[in-house]
């Protein structure tokens, strides 16, 4: 049995989309906009989206993370439908 598998590399990752679970409304920001944000609000019901640690943090991260040397980092999100449809 074979299983579909979606794989995408770290460096790959440009843009965030940001879900507010309050009223579902999602924004997108790159990577570099969302480093530089002190506070992320909801653009629609305006509710703090920040966290701690924080989502700049996150996107410092992620940024940090894209171009080592030694390696790569590559996310592998499996596809658990039922094979043979
Ligand atoms: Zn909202």
């Amino acid at each position: 049995m074979s299983r579909k598998l979606f794989t995408f590399l770290l460096s790959e990752l440009k843009t965030d989309r940001i879900v507010c679970k309050k009223c579902k409304a999602s924004s997108e920001m790159t990577l570099t906009q969302l480093s530089g944000k002190e506070n992320v609000w909801c653009p629609a019901c305006q509710a703090d989206m920040e966290s701690k640690p924080s989502l700049a943090k996150l996107a410092e991260t992620i940024k940090s993370l894209q171009n080592p040397t030694a390696f790569d980092v590559e996310f592998v999100l499996p596809d658990d439908e039922p094979s043979g449809k």
